[in-house]
């Protein structure tokens, strides 16, 4: 992959200009795929977010927030129009920055167009209700936005995380502050810049990259912020919501899961299997709705097992512009942090583990896919969120003990239900704990459209779908008394 650097990457976006960050400092950003410094970010901080939260404040104050709905959503829709232009590049950018596979890259390009066009037209048609009250009275709902939002986006999705909360904030007339991940933020530059051409007016978006514990806690605790979007883990979505808690600012929280696939002893096997696997090792498994325990029924345990074990043995791992199943993990760190899983899994047997090719470097973040079987329901491995190409199977009798061990982790983002018994997907769509629930399918394709948060654990509120919507907005009612 040439070097596809089409701005400088070490300035932030402050109410329209690019500046280096107030320190002059930067960090460098890594590839993970061979440990190179690709080049180096801006260390925004303290000073930087105070500047590009006045700059919100005048956008949402003038020009961007007196502008009509309809002309917010020609903006996003052309926003769409040039992300779709550069997918190819977009896709380069990501694939260098994350380590993802090319493939995969390119997917979230397109997911980020997507995002632009879904918002872009829902922009004009998020309506408030009237409301019939006592004689005399006219009661109508407005819907407003909340006028700064701040967003903190992990390092795994960045365009889709982008696309998904900036996307549906500008869509209800906010300011957005975004502050992407240390270890991954050229699509979020690249996308600030498509928004400019784009005619987004300045200060209506704004970037400050840098470390989370300067401009992340800077911004989620500036007090003249209005809401906070935060993805990431739940040791820091607390962090966030603390300090967002002392201004009283509301917050929504995306952070992760332990997500299940119940497959009984009726369902179609031939059609599951490539989602059982799939949904473990897309973006080596740092997925925060990945699929990392899979429940099968006693019947049909050993052919799953056996079928996902010769999956598991034909996935290769190498650089992302290889474009293998598997790329490397975001860093050494995360290496670390998953190493570490797999070695607390030496008491467990392994099923199969993939590959990484002999041309991966030594340098890079790279580790085998791992697919454990007869894993008890309360080890450490099924119950938390490993963030790693690494699925556990467990077996289960009945449908209710199946339920039980889905419902059992702190988490509740995502789950799936393989089976032909119609009574079975109604009871257990409604029984399981997690703000998704597929039947006979896992992720739906991913859809803009479809809502999507977790309980628990998983966080709060909602994005995507027309729900985000109301999530970045608030309502006002008012009442009318004429006689
Ligand atoms: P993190 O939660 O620390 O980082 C996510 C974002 O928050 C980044 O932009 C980071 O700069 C920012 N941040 C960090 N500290 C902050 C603070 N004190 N105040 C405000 N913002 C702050 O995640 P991580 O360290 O990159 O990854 C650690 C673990 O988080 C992973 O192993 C994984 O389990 C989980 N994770 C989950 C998701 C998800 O989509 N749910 C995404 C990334 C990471």
């Amino acid at each position: 992959m040439n070097s596809p650097l089409w701005f400088d990457p070490s300035l932030c976006l402050i109410g329209g200009n690019w500046k280096p960050a107030t320190s002059g400092k930067t960090l460098p950003l890594i590839n993970p795929s061979d440990g190179s410094e690709l080049c180096q970010i801006a260390r925004g901080g303290e000073q930087d977010i105070d500047a590009v939260v006045k700059a919100a404040r005048v956008a949402s104050d003038g020009e961007w927030g007196r502008m009509t709905a309809l002309e917010r959503g020609r903006i996003l829709t052309r926003l769409g129009q040039l992300v779709l232009e550069r997918v190819d590049e977009l896709a380069v950018l990501e694939a260098m920055d994350v380590g993802k596979p090319l493939t995969q890259a390119r997917a979230d390009a397109v997911a980020l167009a997507r995002y632009c066009e879904f918002y872009g037209g829902a922009a004009d048609k998020v309506m408030g209700d009237t409301i019939p009250y006592l004689d005399g009275y006219t009661v109508y709902t407005l819907r407003e936005p909340h006028g700064v939002t701040g967003h903190i986006v992990p390092w795994n999705y960045p365009m889709q995380i982008i696309g998904r909360s900036v996307g549906a904030a500008l869509a209800m007339g906010n300011a957005c502050v975004l502050k992407p991940a240390e270890e991954a933020c050229l699509t979020a530059l690249a996308f600030a810049h498509l928004a400019i051409d784009a005619g987004l007016p300045k200060g209506a978006l704004n970037v400050v990259p840098g470390l989370g514990v300067e401009a992340g806690a800077a911004l989620s605790s500036h007090p003249d912020v209005d809401h906070i979007s935060f993805t990431g883990s739940v040791a820091t979505g607390a962090l966030v919501q603390q300090a967002a808690g002392r201004n009283v600012v509301p917050v929504t929280l995306e952070l992760g899961g332990k997500s299940p696939q119940l497959v009984f002893d009726d369902a179609d096997l031939d059609a599951a299997l490539p989602f059982l696997v799939n949904a473990g090792i897309q973006n080596a498994g740092q997925t925060c709705s990945a699929s990392s325990r899979i429940l099968v029924q006693r019947g049909v345990y050993d052919e799953v097992r056996s079928r996902m074990a010769q999956a598991y043995a034909e996935l290769t791992v190498g650089p992302a512009r290889d474009d293998l199943r598997l790329g490397p993990l975001i860093s050494e760190r995360q290496k670390q942090i998953v190493t570490g899983f797999l070695d607390k899994g030496s008491d467990l047997s392994i099923a199969a583990q993939g590959e990484v090719v002999a041309t991966a470097p030594d340098t890079g973040a790279y580790v085998r896919p791992t697919l454990f079987a007869d894993v008890p329901a309360d080890h450490t491995l099924a119950r938390d969120e490993i963030f790693g190409p690494v699925q556990v199977l467990i077996p289960f009798d009945t449908e209710e003990q199946a339920l039980n061990i889905a419902n059992s982790t702190d988490y509740g983002l995502v789950a799936s239900i393989w089976t032909r018994d119609g009574a079975r997907q109604m009871r257990l769509a409604k029984q399981l704990r997690s703000g998704q629930v597929f039947i006979n399918n896992y992720g739906a394709g991913g859809g803009v459209e479809l809502p999507f948060g977790g309980v628990g654990k998983s966080g709060h509120g909602r994005e995507k779908g027309f729900e985000a919507l109301y999530g970045f907005s608030q309502l006002k009612t008012v009442a009318a008394y004429h006689g």
